[in-house]
Formats: C-alpha cells, sequence, structure tokens
C-alpha cells in the first residue's frame, strides 16, 4: 500500500486529492511555486515543498523539482491531477525509472491514446464506433480530395498529435480543402513538431457526450455512466451535467459498452474519460481518451456515489476494483458550474486579483470544491478556474432550481466572474428544454 502521496498539481484539485488521501490514512506532500506560497493546498497539507518560480514552466512542469520533492520528502507515488504534467508519458517513465508511483494510466496506454489518428484505428479494430473519415494519415491534396469527395463536404482536417483544439481545420469544399489541410499542418508543425494530419466527416452540430471509467491493475474495467458537457464556449466547457439531456438507457449502455471496450483496446489501468460526439440521430463517435481524473469528475461522484479520487488511490495501490458494474446505479440529475474569475463583459478576460470577501452557498445537495478564501489573490499566471459548485436533484428540474438558488447566494467581491453569466444560461429556454450542442453556447449572448 501507498503511505505519502505527493500532489504534482495546485488550486481546488490539489485540495480535492489531498481530502482523499486524508480519508484513507495517507500522508500528503503538496508541491508550490513561489506565486503560490499562501495558497490553500501549500498550507493544508502535511508538507509542502516550494518547486520553483510562478511560470509553470518553472514550478508545475518542472519535472526535476518535483521528483527531488519526492526524495526528499520519502513520497512514493505521484497524483498529477488535471493538466500540468497529467498527460506526459514521459513524466511517467521518469517517476517509473525513480521507482515512484504514478497514480494514473502506464505510459504505452498513455501514447497508444496520445496520437490520435493511432487511436482512432485502434477504435475501429476494436469495435468502438468512429466519425468516418481517411485510414490514417493523408499524404497529399490529391488523397485529401478523393476521400473528402466520398465521404462528402463539410471536412476537418486534423492533426494528428493535436490537442487543446489545436491543428484542426474545416473545409466546406474542395476548393477550400486545400487550403485547410495546409493551415492544418502548418499549425501541428509549429505546435506538436509533427505535420501528420487525417481527415474525418464533420458532424453537424453534435453533443459533447463523455463516459467516465475505472479499470484495475487485473484486467477489470467498468464505466460509471456519462456527462453531457455540450455547454462550451470556444472548446471551453462551462456546465456540465449527468445524465444527458438525450439519454436513453439502450444509449447509455450502447456507449458505456463501447467506452469499455475502448479502455480494454489499450490496456488502459485506472480513472479515464471517453468522449463521444452524438448527433441527431443519436450515433455516437468515439473523439478521444483523456488518460487523468477530469475536472468534471464530480457530477459522476453525485450520480453515483463513488468516490474517483479515492478508487484511484486505491487501484494504484493495487487493490482490486470492489464494485461490479451491476452495481453502479445512477440517480437523480447532477449539475457542476465553473465558476471563473473572468469577465464575461469583456470578452471573457480572465481576471486575477484578490478576494475582498466571499460567501459559498450550501444546503442539502450543495457542493462546493474550491481552494480560494477571503484575503487570498488569485495569480495570475494560471488557469482562471477559481471553484466548481454542484448540485444533486432528483430531477433535471430541481437540479436546474437548486443550481440558480445557489448561485445566486454566491457572492465574490474583489475580483469580477461569471456567475451572472451562469445564471443566464441557468435560465435560458434552450437550456432547460435540454436543447443543447457544442455550438450553442457561441450562438448565445449572455452578457
Ligand atoms: P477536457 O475534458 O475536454 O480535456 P477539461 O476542462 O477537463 O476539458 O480540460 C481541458 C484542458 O485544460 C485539460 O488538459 C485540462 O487538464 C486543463 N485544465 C482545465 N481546467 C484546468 C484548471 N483549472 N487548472 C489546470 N488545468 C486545467
Ligand atoms: P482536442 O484534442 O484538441 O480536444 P478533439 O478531437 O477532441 O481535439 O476535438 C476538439 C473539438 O472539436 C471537439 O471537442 C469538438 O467540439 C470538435 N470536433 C472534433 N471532431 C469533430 C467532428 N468530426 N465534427 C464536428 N466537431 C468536431
Ligand atoms: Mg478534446
Amino acid at each position: 500500500m501507498i503511505d505519502k502521496i505527493l500532489i504534482a498539481n495546485r488550486g481546488e484539485i490539489a485540495l480535492r486529492v489531498i481530502r482523499a488521501c486524508r480519508e484513507l490514512g495517507i500522508e500528503t506532500v503538496a508541491v508550490y511555486s513561489t506565486a503560490d506560497k499562501n495558497a490553500l493546498h501549500a498550507q493544508i497539507a502535511d508538507q509542502s515543498v516550494c518547486i520553483g518560480g510562478a511560470r509553470s514552466s518553472d514550478s508545475y512542469l518542472n519535472t526535476r523539482a518535483i521528483l527531488a520533492a519526492c526524495e526528499i520528502t520519502g513520497a512514493q507515488a505521484i497524483h498529477p491531477g488535471f493538466g500540468f504534467l497529467s498527460e506526459s508519458s514521459r513524466f511517467v517513465r521518469l517517476c517509473n525509472k525513480c521507482g515512484i508511483k504514478w497514480i494514473g494510466p502506464d505510459a504505452d496506454a498513455m501514447d497508444a491514446m496520445g496520437d490520435k489518428a493511432n487511436a482512432k484505428a485502434t477504435m475501429i479494430k476494436a469495435g468502438v464506433p468512429v466519425v468516418r473519415g481517411s485510414d490514417g494519415i493523408v499524404e497529399n491534396v490529391d488523397e485529401a480530395k478523393t476521400i473528402a469527395a466520398d465521404i462528402g463536404y463539410p471536412v476537418l482536417v486534423k492533426a494528428s498529435a493535436g490537442g487543446g483544439g489545436r491543428g484542426i481545420r474545416r473545409a466546406d469544399s474542395e476548393q477550400e480543402l486545400e487550403k485547410a489541410l495546409a493551415a492544418a499542418k502548418e499549425e501541428a508543425l509549429r505546435f506538436f513538431g509533427n505535420d501528420e494530419v487525417y481527415i474525418e466527416k464533420f458532424i453537424v452540430d453534435p453533443r459533447h457526450v463523455e463516459v467516465q471509467i475505472l479499470g484495475d491493475e487485473y484486467g477489470n474495467v467498468i464505466h460509471l455512466g456519462e456527462r453531457d458537457c455540450s455547454c462550451q464556449r470556444r472548446n471551453q466547457k462551462v456546465l456540465e451535467e449527468s445524465p444527458s439531456p438525450i439519454m436513453t438507457p439502450e444509449l447509455r449502455a450502447a456507449m458505456g459498452e463501447a467506452a469499455v471496450k475502448a479502455a480494454r483496446a489499450c490496456g488502459y489501468k485506472n480513472a479515464g474519460t471517453v468522449e463521444f460526439l452524438v448527433d441527431k440521430d443519436r450515433n455516437f463517435y468515439f473523439m478521444e481518451m483523456n488518460a487523468r481524473i477530469q475536472v468534471e469528475h464530480p457530477v459522476t461522484e453525485m450520480e453515483t456515489g463513488i468516490d474517483l479520487v479515492k478508487q484511484q488511490i486505491l487501484i494504484a495501490g493495487g487493490m482490486k476494483l470492489g464494485i461490479k458494474q451491476e452495481d453502479v446505479r445512477l440517480t437523480g440529475h447532477t449539475i457542476e458550474c465553473r465558476v471563473n474569475a473572468e469577465d464575461p463583459k469583456n470578452g471573457f478576460r480572465p481576471c486575477p486579483g484578490k478576494i475582498e470577501s466571499i460567501h459559498v452557498p450550501g444546503g442539502f445537495g450543495v457542493r462546493i470544491d474550491t481552494a480560494v478564501y477571503q484575503g487570498y489573490e488569485i495569480p495570475q499566471y494560471y488557469d482562471s478556474m477559481i471553484a466548481k459548485l454542484i448540485v444533486h436533484g432528483e430531477d433535471r428540474a430541481e437540479a436546474i432550481t437548486k443550481m440558480r438558488v445557489a448561485l445566486g447566494e454566491m457572492l465574490i467581491e474583489g475580483v469580477q466572474t461569471n456567475i451572472d453569466y451562469q445564471l443566464s444560461l441557468l435560465r435560458d429556454e434552450d437550456f432547460i428544454n435540454g436543447n443543447i450542442d457544442i455550438g450553442f453556447l457561441n450562438r448565445k449572448d449572455f452578457s
């Protein structure tokens, strides 16, 4: 068993992991940058080590300093949280070499899913539905034209090494294709040092529905239902919920089975998420696999009653998965709103600064995951998300009402936030009716 864990992250997710460790009787080591010396995670952990300067590249991405912190404190395992080093197979291999356990999947499983054209080929072999497109990498314009004519426009040219929405271009006609191909290749080379691209059909106004999975070291894999993350602004998730408003028991079973197949196909262990696009006719297509805990994991925790972070730690410690597929029950409806320090009236520009006062809501079925407090100075160097508000109700209508009441009570002074924007979203008729797709928020103006 593991008895000391280093958390290679900051903010609410670092706190979330520290709490899970405490409940399991495991000691914790926080790491922090010079900009984070007053951060809650650094104060609350059993031990804290400063690992470098404010910029992420000097601290939270500083692999040498993090491994040195393990060495000094005797931490046996690293929990990476999300972002930062959480999907770096290179760092996982480095940890393995140093005898430090990684709380997440193996480096090989990460690599199998990291290259998208490759991941797609693996999914096809495993019988998981994917968006129609080229068989792997497209070499030149002529090949691209033949494939696009066959699948029909519009198409997307996508970087195989892509991530974060980079290296993706849409082409609505043959004339546009040549330009899209060149632009996607150029961006892919610039961001990923690899200009390989592939082509797939552009799905019009799909939903983003993802499935949470858990796998142990003995080949057991289960799924924990879905999260609908269609409420996105420029590819950034804003609000997540479960069940998806379009879900049926049949579709959930089919998507869950596909997610489990996807995980098995790459020997996936620990917690992971399989992202799908779902079209108007409820056809679903594999999009990508996220090899880490996700921001929106509390949605699944509230729906299932399963503590995903504790499961991650137990699985990494070599425990057999104690939950069977038939034991997983989704109850009621859960919604999460991301509270960001940003100004919706000013193009959602981040608003770091000092929190003069804060009041957070509570009550039956209300959860808040945050690491900010009164007097805390939000640094400018990191993500602008400062809290996640999660509510659980009997059904979607009750969850929406509960979220409105909770957000209405929430008070943050000193910095701008998106709380009013979230309230407008919760009052929007299309949202209330479940009429959402990944482009829906980009078409609305709540500010
Ligand atoms: P997705 O599930 O589509 O990857 P997420 O919102 O979970 O979307 O994360 C988007 C990317 O940004 C991921 O790489 C995630 O690890 C990172 N990220 C998101 N929110 C934060 C945050 N508050 N702090 C650090 N990294 C974050
Ligand atoms: P990244 O790794 O950069 O997140 P994804 O493959 O997940 O790349 O795609 C990014 C976003 O682009 C998705 O979240 C989705 O909104 C959109 N997208 C991806 N593939 C398609 C497609 N075939 N049709 C329509 N939209 C898509
Ligand atoms: Mg994605």
